[in-house]
């Protein structure tokens, strides 16, 4: 009888899991979801929604999804013998069904006045019956360890799955929409996590996807126009069209040709950094006669794409500068850049580096893959290395910077702000950085040399390949009784997520679970003219 094991990696824009066969040690099938099952953009959305609508359902959402995950994975789920998860402390802790108040609240005194009372984030290992999971109700479930705070085992595992450690001074960056970051200067260790919105996964891009079969993941100059690539079936960049972006005109169509389903957030940071070069982005204007980079299978680039993926851009410059800020070092002292998560395995480092996402000083940048599956995967094999990790995370000094309350990051992003939003040349990045007694940076970037450790996030999918789980099918409900179906709500929700129904006499709201941005938009609650409307009552349904 076959044994598995399930590696299983929750991010903020979505989920990741791999089955492994625990007797002959190989990955057989991986499944990821394309959103993630809460409301929200973020992890602060994620935290909000969490708290307002109560923990019981936040853990509900995740655990329905993960059980999701498992039956596409292509395994019989009642010989599992063990997962492991990895994710950051958020996402682990409405796992576990944790307190996460302490997550939200900075300040100790509000934690008081609200009983709040941190728990422990310790390693630890459950068995699959409590959390939920339909699996071998036995089967172990093994969480690793936090560190402090936000820094949670993804990471711990950005740090332990690279010479991050080892090497200093130099800088690791899980690029996500909630982008982890940590600065080793002897060996001390300054983090921070940027809440750099989902642009650069794609997500709040006109036309933007996930790393997944079908999105644009690059561009290169070719005879003075653009080639795209294009990512197959097994999430590998492949030749598409060679495009002129001011017009959309077809030179040579690749063998992506017609296969393109959006574009992912490494290609519009390639488009971005092409533009700049080209003197077609100067941000936020495109100048094209219609204002838009046109790529393969008529998918283009707005105005308002530039102002995201800029603004997405300047929170994690504007965090890298305040770790070295806080360190006191100084930015030429940071020679290597460690890149993980899909956007640091798929974007081409020296773009990325060209637009600001690598401080422009680093000459070795490495490319790790997604380092938390990876993570979890290694406890798949070696379940015993939990405490080894328990280890690492009681040693390591770790020195935390909340960029939400401090003041250099602030005065950075606005910077940033005015030259991504405002059109501030960048020859005067330097000048306001003086006004706010900074140290000035780099205009010209190094010649950096690229690693790439491997060639897709996931280096190994498996015998039956990639699941991609479209929708998650989870869906919200509560009951609008004053409702007089003016369809505003509707109208007005920018996700399409939102329908009014009428059972057994009463009007209910359904939203879908993994659409909808949650508290921080709000739209179709804000323009209910009776306010019968309310996104804290929401339930799963279950009808
Ligand atoms: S309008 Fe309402 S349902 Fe639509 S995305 Fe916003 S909060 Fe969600
Ligand atoms: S906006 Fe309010 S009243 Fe109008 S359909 Fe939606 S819930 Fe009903």
């Amino acid at each position: 009888m076959k044994r598995y094991g399930i590696a299983l990696d929750m991010g903020t824009s979505g989920f990741r899991a791999q089955a492994i066969d625990l007797d002959e040690g190989e990955i057989i099938s991986t499944s990821i979801t394309l959103r993630h099952p809460i409301p929200g953009a973020n992890v602060m959305d994620h935290v909000t929604f969490a708290i307002d609508v109560g923990t019981d359902i936040t853990h509900d959402l995740i655990v329905m999804t993960v059980n999701k995950l498992i039956t596409t994975l292509k395994i019989d789920p009642t010989r599992v013998e063990r997962l492991a998860v990895c994710g950051n402390p958020f996402q682990l802790s409405l796992f576990q069904k944790l307190e996460i108040r302490d997550l939200a609240y900075a300040g100790e005194s509000k934690l008081k006045a609200l009983g709040v009372k941190p728990p422990k984030r310790d390693a630890t290992i459950m068995d699959a019956e409590t959390i939920g999971l339909n699996i071998n109700p036995e089967a172990n479930v093994l969480i690793p360890p936090a560190v402090k705070h936000e820094i949670g085992a993804d990471a711990l595992a950005m740090m332990l799955k690279t010479d991050f450690l080892e090497n200093s001074p130099s800088i690791v960056t899980d690029y996500g929409t909630n982008a982890e970051m940590a600065l080793n200067v002897d060996g001390q260790i300054y983090s921070g996590s940027a809440a750099a919105g989902p642009a650069l996964e794609g997500q709040q891009i006109k036309e933007g996807m996930l790393a997944a079969p079908g999105a644009i993941s690059d561009v290169d100059p070719e005879d003075s126009k653009w080639r795209c690539s294009v990512l197959s079936k097994e999430l590998m960049a492949e030749e598409g069209d060679l495009i002129d972006p001011r017009t959309g005109e077809i030179f040579k169509k690749g063998v992506m040709h017609g296969k393109v389903k959006g574009i992912t957030g490494t290609g519009v940071i390639a488009a971005i950094a092409r533009g700049l070069q080209e003197g077609l982005v100067v941000p936020p204007k495109i100048k094209t006669p219609d204002n838009k980079v046109h790529l393969q299978d008529g998918i283009t680039i707005t105005e308002d794409d530039i102002v995201e993926a800029g603004k997405a851009i300047g929170a994690i410059r504007a965090g890298h500068m305040t770790l070295i800020n806080e360190a006191g070092i100084s930015m030429e002292e940071v020679e290597t850049a460690y890149m993980a998560g899909a956007l640091g395995t798929y974007v081409d480092a020296i773009k990325a580096q060209k637009v600001g996402l690598v401080p422009s000083t680093c000459k070795n940048l490495v490319q790790v893959g997604n380092t938390s599956l990876s993570l979890a995967r290694d406890l798949i094999f070696e379940p015993e290395k939990l405490e080894e990790l328990q280890d690492y995370a009681n040693k390591l000094r770790a020195k935390h910077v909340m960029f939400a309350i401090s003041n250099t990051f602030r005065n950075i992003f606005v910077i940033e702000l005015s030259l991504w939003t405002e059109g501030m040349p960048f020859s005067m990045y330097n000048d306001m950085l003086k006004m706010y007694k900074l140290p000035p940076i780099p205009m010209k970037n190094v010649n950096a040399k690229v690693n790439k450790i491997v060639q897709r996030d996931i280096p190994i999918l498996g015998k039956y390949g990639i699941t991609v789980v479209e929708d998650v099918g989870i869906i919200l409900s509560t009951r609008v009784s004053e409702c007089i179906y003016c369809k505003k709500c509707i109208r007005e929700c920018p996700e399409e997520a939102i329908e009014i129904i009428e059972k057994d006499g009463k009007r209910i709201a359904l939203i879908r679970s993994d659409k909808c941005n949650g508290t921080a938009c709000r739209r179709c609650e804000i323009i209910c003219p009776k306010n019968t409307l309310k996104l804290r009552e929401l339930k799963i349904n279950t009808t």
